[in-house]
């Protein structure tokens, strides 16, 4: 073979970052392409910012790699060339996404099953796309790394980054439609969405078998009957709720109750693990502590956890439902909705072989962008609603109606399992319903949630707080202040009487 002429580091870089390109991201590329709404010269011009912004990151970070791990730089980008031209055999033949449940998948497989996928083409691919560009990486011969090189990356990559950061910023509009799209997106972007899903795969891993500071044991005070079903809700706001003063009947069902007890009340977090766990957790805390349900399950209360969300604590009791769980253990027809999680409650706190039973029911309802396909039809109360995200921005009317439709299932679904438990008389039952944090739906430009706490809007953290109960011998507390999810914990304590060192009076919304 002739020796490749030596080339600058940085026509290397270059090089490799075409490669990147165009070897492993065409299927990226033609997602975007496919899925991105407007003419045909909008979508030209977005895959060519798209293009330009892919080239020049990956410019900076092969630059970066080369010039501080030098040979060892290169290795890991021959890797890396290696493994995304394997996965882009899977993406085009399986249509696979490279995202956290295939690096689940991945992790998991024994030889046994990954050898059928074994053929002539997946050998051909792999050689052609991954072995082949590898070779050249490693035997590409460049010049030094000095002090010239160096300052031809810094402006370089400066140049490269100032460009992208200017891209980005003239396409922030997008956010809707990425969020819409970001399982697919980050599945196909290579070589990051094996990177990063593998990342997140062992993060996820490390967190459910994270041990979980012990609370002091308790015990259950006495053998009366009493329930809790504590419903976290998902993105639900305060001011879109006709309970605390909306001008929409949002609440047409709940506000007709007069045993329901409204809270003014605050998140802990703008987005959902920070929500869940403040939700479940005795105090606010950067560690983990033993969660609610852990703790009440431990000291022999019957504990149930139903979700159709996710990033919640490890929940480490003996029924945890997903929807396929409840799907096999209840007739359920049609398309599912957040009403999956609330059959059978009152049958399932009826037949319960322990007096003190906490159901924790974790929805989705009001989780954007889509909001218009997180109901049962009837409940499009307010019509019309935007017919997909892209056109969420220019028809904000359209995006609101659909999110005011999702508080109105969320009303029907709490007002029937209201009904439900008032039918239950031999049992004492309280119903708390708290979302995890608020949403932005276009206010100052903003949309969805995840703005830190620090700087957030108050529409990302003004959440709705409800209790009901259908017992009125106690006396209900309205604090004075602004509550916040830390409540959950003790009023539960006190409603199903578990004496427990940690429990604060303070915290107590039935004290
Ligand atoms: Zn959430």
């Amino acid at each position: 073979m002739k020796r490749l002429p030596s080339i600058s580091v940085a026509v290397f870089a270059l090089v490799l970052s075409v490669m990147n390109a165009v070897l492993y991201n065409i299927p990226f590329l033609n997602f975007i392409a496919e899925h991105s709404e407007g003419t045909g010269w909008q979508v030209g011009m977005l895959i060519t910012m798209v293009v330009i912004v892919l080239l020049a990151l990956h410019y900076i970070v092969f630059s970066l790699l080369l010039h501080l791990l030098r040979y060892v730089g290169r290795v890991l980008i021959a890797i890396f060339f290696f493994l995304s031209g394997t996965c882009v055999y899977f993406i085009s033949v399986y249509h696979n996404l490279m995202d956290e449940s295939m690096m689940v998948n991945v992790f998991n497989t024994r030889y046994s099953e990954a050898s059928g996928f074994f053929s002539p083409a997946l050998f051909i691919t792999v050689a052609l796309l991954g072995l082949l560009p590898a070779i050249y990486v490693l035997v590409q011969k460049t010049h030094p790394v000095d002090k010239r090189s160096w300052k031809t990356f810094g402006w370089s990559s400066g140049g490269a980054l100032l460009l992208s950061v200017v891209l980005a910023v003239a396409n922030l509009n997008q956010v809707l439609w990425i969020g819409k799209y970001d399982t697919e997106l980050g599945g196909l972007v290579m070589p990051w969405s094996y990177i990063v899903n593998t990342g997140l795969h062992f993060a996820h891993q490390s967190q459910a078998q994270a041990k979980e500071i012990p609370l002091p044991d308790a015990t259950i005070a006495n053998e009366d009957k009493a329930a809790v079903v504590l419903v976290i809700g998902e993105s639900a706001r305060k001011a879109n709720f006709q309970l605390y003063g909306y001008n929409r009947p949002t609440n047409p069902r709940l506000s007709q109750l007069s045993d329901l007890y409204v809270y003014d009340a605050q998140s802990c977090g703008t987005y959902t693990v920070a929500g869940v766990k403040a939700t479940v957790e005795h105090q606010a805390s950067a560690d983990l502590y033993e969660i609610l349900p852990n703790y009440l399950f431990r000291t022999g209360v019957d504990v149930s956890w139903r979700t159709r969300n996710w990033g919640e604590p490890p929940v480490h009791i003996n029924e945890y439902l997903t929807i396929d769980s409840l799907l096999a253990r209840y007739d359920y027809q049609g398309e599912v909705f957040d009403d999956l999680l609330f059959v059978g409650i009152r049958e399932r706190i009826e037949s319960s072989d322990k007096n003190k039973v906490l159901i924790i029911l974790h929805t989705s309802t009001s989780h954007g962008p889509d909001y218009q396909r997180q109901y049962p039809e009837q409940y499009g109360v307010f019509m019309p609603v935007c017919s997909s995200v892209e056109n969420a921005q220019n028809e904000p009317d359209r995006l609101l109606n659909a999110y005011d439709n999702t508080i109105v299932y969320t009303d029907a679904l709490l007002a029937d399992l209201v009904d439900s438990l008032r039918t239950i008389t031999d049992w004492k039952c309280a119903m708390i319903y708290v979302s995890d944090h608020g949403e932005s739906l276009g206010e100052n430009g903003l949309f969805m949630h995840g703005v830190p706490m620090k700087m957030a809007p108050k529409e990302q953290y003004e959440i709705p707080f409800l209790v009901w109960t259908n017992t009125i011998t106690r006396d209900f507390r309205q604090p004075d202040c602004i509550i916040d999810q830390h409540y959950v914990f003790h009023s539960v304590l006190d409603w199903l009487s578990i004496d427990s060192p940690i429990y604060n009076a303070e915290y107590d919304l039935f004290k």
